[in-house]
Formats: C-alpha cells, sequence, structure tokens
C-alpha cells in the first residue's frame, strides 16, 4: 500500500516493502501520517522483479517505480472499490471461440517441439521465417493456458500494436484480451491495472511496460519480434530490456517464455546454442508460399549510365509501373525522414547546424523548415548560407523526398508516408495502415515503420531505395539491424498468392551481407556475426556497461570522464576503454562523454556493478563533479 510520510519539510507518498520486527541501527525511522490504499497495489512479486530490476540496470528503486505504476492509480475513481464497483466480475474464459485455424502440419510440429522443450528449458526461440504463422502457433499455445486456468502476457514492440494484431486476437479469445501500451489513457491504464491485482486469467497484450504489471497466475510470455531494439528503455532509466525482464517475471511464477522472431538476435540465437534456450524452426511460409525473390540494383553503375530517375533506378521506376498497373501495391524503405538530412553551402560547405545539439538540421521541405531531430529546434529554411551567403544545396534524400518523387516519376501512383512525422498524431499510425489495407493507396513509403510485422495482402513489390546507410555505422551491431530491417521489410512482401519480390538499391553490390540476405540464409549470417564478436570481444563474449556523463560546460565534464576513466582503469584494467566522444556529443545543450566498461563473462557480474558503483560514488564526492549526470547504461544496445 502507498503510505504518506514525513521527509524534511515535505510529505511524500511511499510504498511499504516489508515489515521489519527488532532493532534497526543508522536509520532515523519516520511516522506513517496515512495509509493511501484501501487494498495492497503491489504484489510481492512486482516489489521482487522492481528490486532485480533497480539492482541489474543500475538505477534507484524509486525509478523503477516510477516506470511500473500507472499516473492515476492513486485517483479515487481508481481505488479497488471504485473499480470493483464498476465491474466485479470479469467475463470468465468459457472456452467457445469463433474462427480458429487448424495448424498445418510445421505449425502442428513446431507447437509439439515448443512444448516439449519446455520440459527441459524454461526459454524457447521458435525462429520462423516471415509468415510462417507464428501468431497461429501462439493463439494455439495461449488457448491452451486459458484453459488451464493460467494468465498469458503477450509482449510485441509498441509500434506493432495495431489492430491488425489486436482484432485477429480479439476475434478469437474476445474479452479475454487486454491490450497496454503507451497510446491506451492514463485512465484504462489505471483501470486495467487495479482488474489485474483480482484478475480472472486473460490475456494482456502489452508493449514493454506491461512487464510492471499485477499477474496472479502467470502461465506463458510470449516476446513476439524478440530482435527487436526498442524492447531496451534507453532514456530516461530504468534502462532495462523488456525481453530479460519478462524471463525474469516469467520464473518468479515458474511460467513458460517463448521468444518469436523470423531474425533472431545474435545474443539470443547464441542462447540457443549453448543451451540456454530451447529452439523450435519454421523454415516454410504458410500455404506453400514462397519467401520473396531479392535482387540488387548496382547504384554505381545506374548513375554512370544514368539511368536514373531522382533516386529511383530505371529498373526500379519500370516494375513499379507494371505492379501498380496489375493492381498491386509497393512499399518504399528510405531510413531517414524529413526532405533532406542537410543542406549545406556550395561556397564554404557549412550546414547549419542545432544550437542546441552537435547535429545538422534536417530539412523538412512541407514546412520550409530545418528540424533537428534531437531537441525539435527548428528554424525557417536559409535562402542563402547564414555563414557567407553562398547558394545552399539539398544533401541526401529522406522519406518526403521519395514521396516527391515517386509522384513525379509515377505519376499513376496514389502515394502515401508512413515515419514520425506523419503519425505524430494519435491515430494517425493507424489510419495510414487502415487505408494502405484497404488499398485506396498503390504505394507505401516510411521509415522501418513500414518493416514491424505488419500484414498487406496485395503487396508485390518491395524496395529499398539506398541499403547503404542502415550497415555504414560505427556500431558492432550495425549488420545485425541491418539483416534483421531487410529481411523483415522484405517480408512484407508476398504474403498472400504470388511470389513477392524485393529491388535493394545499393552502391556496394559485393558486400557479404547481401549474400546472405539473397539466400535468406540466416544461419551462416550468424556464423559471420558470431565469428567477429568472439574475435573482437564483443557480446555475447563479454558483458558491456556504458557510463555517460553529461554536462553543460565542456571542460567539465571532460575533466570528470577523465578522472573516473582513470579510476576505473585501476580497478577494471584495461578492459575500460578510454572516453570516448560519441557520435553526437551534444544534446539539448549536454556535453556528453562516455566509457565504456567491458567485464569478462566468466567474472562476476553484480560485484563489477558494485565496484563501478563506488568508483561513480567517489567522483560525486568531489566537489565539482556534484553537477555532472552520470548515468549507467547496462547490457547497451
Ligand atoms: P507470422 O506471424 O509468422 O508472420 P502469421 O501468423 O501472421 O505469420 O501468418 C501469416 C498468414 O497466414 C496470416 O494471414 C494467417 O492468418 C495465415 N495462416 C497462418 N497459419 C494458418 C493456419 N494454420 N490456417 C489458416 N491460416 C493461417
Ligand atoms: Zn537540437
Amino acid at each position: 500500500m502507498r503510505v504518506l510520510v514525513p521527509l524534511a519539510t515535505k510529505q511524500v507518498v511511499g510504498i511499504v516493502q516489508g515489515e521489519h520486527v527488532g532493532a534497526l541501527e543508522y536509520v532515523r525511522i519516520r511516522e506513517i501520517i496515512a495509509v493511501l490504499d484501501d487494498m495492497p497495489i503491489v504484489t510481492r512479486e512486482q516489489l521482487r522483479l522492481w528490486r532485480w530490476i533497480a539492482d541489474y540496470y543500475m538505477c534507484p528503486i524509486g525509478d523503477v517505480m516510477a516506470a511500473a505504476l500507472p499516473a492515476k492509480i492513486g485517483d479515487k475513481s481508481y481505488s479497488f472499490s471504485a473499480v470493483k464497483k464498476r465491474r466485479v466480475h470479469l467475463p470468465e474464459y468459457t472456452g467457445e471461440i469463433e474462427p480458429f485455424h487448424e495448424l498445418d502440419a510445421q505449425q502442428a510440429q513446431a507447437f509439439g517441439e515448443i512444448k516439449t522443450s519446455w520440459q527441459k528449458q524454461d526459454t524457447t526461440l521458435l525462429f520462423g521465417v516471415t509468415s510462417s504463422g507464428k501468431t497461429e502457433v501462439y493463439m494455439h499455445l495461449i488457448r491452451e493456458q486459458l484453459e488451464a486456468g493460467k494468465q498469458v502476457l503477450y509482449l510485441v514492440p509498441e509500434i506493432a500494436l495495431t489492430t491488425q494484431l489486436t482484432d485477429r486476437l480479439q476475434r478469437v479469445f474476445g474479452e479475454q484480451v487486454v491490450v497496454y501500451h503507451s497510446r491506451v489513457t492514463d485512465g484504462l491504464r489505471a483501470e486495467i491495472y487495479r482488474q489485474q491485482l483480482y484478475a480472472q486469467p486473460r490475456l494482456i497484450v502489452g508493449a514493454r511496460s506491461a512487464v510492471f504489471l499485477p499477474f496472479r497466475e502467470l502461465g506463458l510470455v510470449i516476446v513476439d519480434e524478440e530482435h527487436e531494439p526498442s524492447y531496451k528503455q534507453q532514456d530516461p532509466a530504468p534502462r532495462y530490456h523488456a525481453r530479460s525482464a519478462a524471463i525474469i517475471l516469467a520464473q518468479m511464477y515458474g511460467a513458460k517464455v517463448l521468444l518469436g522472431t523470423a531474425t533472431p538476435s545474435v545474443e539470443s540465437y547464441y542462447n540457443t546454442q549453448t543451451g540456454k534456450y530451447g529452439l523450435v524452426t519454421m523454415g516454410e511460409r504458410y500455404a506453400g508460399l514462397q519467401l520473396p525473390e531479392i535482387r540488387l540494383i548496382d547504384l554505381k553503375r545506374q548513375y554512370h549510365r544514368k539511368e536514373m530517375y531522382g533516386h529511383f533506378s530505371d529498373p526500379l521506376v519500370a516494375r513499379m509501373q507494371e505492379e501498380i498497373g496489375k493492381g498491386k501495391q509497393v512499399i518504399l524503405f528510405q531510413n531517414r525522414r524529413g526532405y533532406a538530412p542537410m543542406m549545406e553551402c556550395e561556397e564554404c560547405s557549412q550546414s547549419p547546424k542545432c544550437v542546441n545539439c552537435d547535429v545538422p538540421m534536417t530539412l523538412h521541405l512541407r514546412d520550409h523548415r530545418l528540424t533537428c531531430h534531437y531537441c525539435g529546434y527548428t528554424i525557417p529554411m536559409p535562402q542563402s548560407c547564414p555563414h557567407c551567403g553562398g547558394k545552399m544545396k539539398i544533401h541526401g534524400f529522406g522519406t518526403e523526398r521519395v514521396e516527391d518523387e515517386v509522384r513525379e516519376f509515377v505519376p499513376e501512383a496514389h502515394v502515401m508516408r508512413m515515419d514520425l512525422d506523419s503519425t505524430g498524431k494519435k491515430s494517425a499510425y493507424q489510419d495510414i495502415i487502415n487505408a494502405f489495407s484497404r488499398h485506396e493507396v498503390d504505394v507505401l513509403v516510411g521509415t522501418q515503420m513500414v518493416s514491424k510485422g505488419l500484414h498487406f495482402d496485395d503487396v508485390s513489390l518491395v524496395a529499398v531505395l539506398n541499403a547503404d546507410n542502415l550497415f555504414n555505422q560505427p556500431d558492432f551491431r550495425c549488420y545485425e539491424r541491418a539483416y534483421q530491417l531487410l529481411e523483415q521489410v522484405s517480408g512484407r512482401a508476398g504474403r498472400k498468392g504470388n511470389r513477392g519480390e524485393v529491388l535493394i538499391q545499393t552502391f556496394d553490390v559485393k558486400n557479404p551481407l547481401f549474400e546472405y540476405v539473397l539466400a535468406h540464409d540466416y544461419a551462416r549470417f550468424y556464423a559471420s556475426q558470431i565469428a567477429e564478436r568472439e574475435q573482437f570481444h564483443y557480446p555475447p563474449f563479454c558483458r558491456m556497461i556504458t557510463i555517460m556523463l553529461r554536462h553543460k560546460e565542456l571542460t567539465r565534464v571532460n575533466r570528470a570522464a577523465a578522472d573516473l576513466q582513470r579510476l576505473l582503469s585501476m580497478v577494471f584494467g584495461k578492459r575500460c576503454s578510454v572516453v570516448i566522444e560519441p557520435g553526437i556529443s551534444k544534446i539539448q545543450n549536454l556535453h556528453i562523454r562516455t566509457i565504456q566498461l567491458r567485464i569478462e563473462v566468466r567474472a562476476n557480474y553484480a560485484r563489477a556493478k558494485q565496484m563501478l558503483q563506488q568508483q561513480i560514488a567517489a567522483i560525486q564526492q568531489n566537489q565539482e563533479y556534484k553537477s555532472v549526470q552520470i548515468l549507467c547504461d547496462v547490457d547497451p544496445l
């Protein structure tokens, strides 16, 4: 229960975590002014999970609590008695189901194998190619759990929480389905949270924060698209990974975990190879459908021969016209939003940068503005160079420009764009998906949003306009990300009827990544990656913690970082890498320095974190560094 206690001159709300009998030393005891709840609002298991997250991810338990409890849980209208009055009984699971598909042979085999593997391991990875019917397998597993009187938590990345999925589940499980994510109103979140405290078995479909809900009879946790980086919370703390939290949550209830994906994360697949997780595969698409045919288009050659329309190669334009002519739909992927990532002066080659952040500003031609994608700072589009008055040119291209070029080169097509800018309003994302599903639009242009688990019957062609910026990144995971994106976006093609087609435009046709992508050969891709990670000592062959220091004065953050780094290298030796100036060294007027710590897999991780915490505390003792923010990101992505 929540209680009101005095702290200094204020009264603050706290949560009772337990009882203590006997004397307490070195602790000041305070009186409880008032008990705020009519019933406990947190279960023992939740407290255990919060404590695990706080310890593992090195943050105060208060931060976890703030992330876990719905904002309105303290409102009178969401008290236990108020909610109970509105709905005392929840609908019982009747076992009555409308359209439930029989599993095909491959799915039935996977279903059996998953259950066998759960006899040995609590966590199993279902590696099923796009459109193999993983969701159908989940539904059969869910039915079993509900029939046995258990709850199921079904986690999906925020962006995949469309009505495509929830409608499908609601059609089968009716009122048993509860949807919980950040677009659900604060009031409904509080209502759902309360109901969960005394709930009957039910199916909770949610984004990562659903791991914080109270459960009673949890039997199964499904983590769909387990490879999705958005399962890791970046800012603010707790910087937790929902996949790891889900596994811990399941352990507390003796529940099983199923991780599902068409493109396993290197870490999870590694865990299947070491025997930590079970592995079940589905290598074929449902109903004998073939995986799409992928072709590369050599941009070097295309530009050389002048066979380009803007950023579209001749063959791409031709294929788009053919498919649209046949009444099919096309998806175009470009992983940059805006019109162009920057403007540059033809004379002095300077690019207008954000005043608050160390990044060039993106051109949004629709609004005639340059905007910073990190802080939102925006200025009117300059007519001439602000430094020398020279002529400005546009550099590179984003989704807006792709949209404009489609209108120009394939004028018969109806085009729509899906990215952060076009989906700003609450329902916009769903509206675009609905319009595309109803085939009111021929071409959908978008960022990675278009790659996330969507299902459109009429898409026959998918194109990637420039694959190179996917893997030209200074990050050891960039190939993994690139493989996942290319395979996932390809998976949107040909999900019904004829075989789909994918065109990838690149200046780097010889890049080995494409060999694996063209052959849909995850196993070889994985082998190449794991060998590299072992050679260069990256996870899963070590553990990583990134320490980030932020301050508005550059010299101060530099000194603090250097001092901390010196302390850490005395404790951790050369495993602690030097102070790195990150790719973007200033965001919202705070200068950023990072230190990367690599810890041997054999070492005691908890102990290492303790030693790290001690060194950070030592730095913070220094009066000069009191105002420097020091954050830890454990297992960063
Ligand atoms: P995945 O989750 O692996 O991408 P889905 O579960 O979405 O694949 O299945 C792809 C399509 O095939 C969906 O339209 C689904 O309804 C259909 N499908 C899959 N399995 C079956 C089945 N056993 N019976 C009927 N339709 C199925
Ligand atoms: Zn900015």
